[in-house]
């Protein structure tokens, strides 16, 4: 099964709490994914690679995305192309702990946020997106504290891991990611990727896609 990358399309893109309530009771049955992660991660390149070429907009710019951004995806199988599945979610959320913008935004992200996973079904599985080479950052472990009382699938991709170049560098990865399995027991599921090089995307992609399957039944 593949996602099939020339057909995910943007949605809308929501600001205020009053569209994403609206969106959110419109739609009680949404299946799909959430993207989050720490401003320059390599979530929009992660996505991008994922979904399709141009989907999100990346940046060399932490935290310009201010709002959630939703995509419409399909799966195939290319074993059997006449077999259709219907289309699924993508919801790019808002970089989080960027240290340039004002109080008021960050308060902004804290509220549409809030709401975002108070309302989310659980059908709809959140990827949360960290840097290799400097994992479990603080506000990495704040938003994990809000996360965990969340009844909410949480898969966790370590990004980036191409820059990580030493067997030195490439075995305290390692390390860390044991430590971040125990320590974080609410994440079902660990994936080391690169956005760059594609290393460890098609295990995740297969773990979207398992996900996806698994709401359609
Ligand atoms: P976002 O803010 O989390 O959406 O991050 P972006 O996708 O805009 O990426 C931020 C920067 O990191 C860009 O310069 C990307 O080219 C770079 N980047 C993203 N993923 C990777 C990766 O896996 N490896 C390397 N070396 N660079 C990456």
């Amino acid at each position: 099964m593949k996602i099939d990358k020339g057909l995910t399309h943007f949605q809308m893109g929501i600001k205020q709490i009053e569209q994403l309530d609206s969106v959110l009771q419109k739609n009680p049955d949404l299946k799909g994914v959430a993207f989050v992660g720490r401003s320059n991660v390599g979530k929009s390149s992660l996505i991008n690679s994922l979904f399709g070429k141009k989907t999100a907009r990346t940046s060399k710019t932490p935290g310009r995305t201010r709002e959630i951004n939703i995509f419409s995806f399909e799966i195939k199988d290319p074993k059997n192309l006449n077999k259709e599945y219907p289309p699924f979610l993508l919801f790019d959320l808002p970089g989080y702990g960027f240290a340039e913008v004002s109080k008021a935004m960050a308060k902004n992200w804290d509220m549409l946020m809030g709401e975002f996973f108070a309302n989310i079904p659980d059908t709809v599985a959140i990827i949360n997106i960290q840097d290799a080479r400097r994992p479990d950052q603080k506000v990495d472990q704040e938003f994990h504290q809000f996360l965990k009382d969340q009844p909410l699938r949480t898969i966790l991709a370590l990004n980036k891991t191409d820059k990580l170049k030493t067997q030195k560098e490439r075995s305290v990865l390692q390390k860390q990611a044991k430590l971040l399995k125990s320590n974080y027991d609410w994440v079902e599921e660990f994936y080391l990727v690169s956005a760059e090089t594609k290393d460890g995307v098609d295990k995740l992609e297969n773990s979207i896609i398992s996900h996806c399957l698994s709401c359609l039944e």
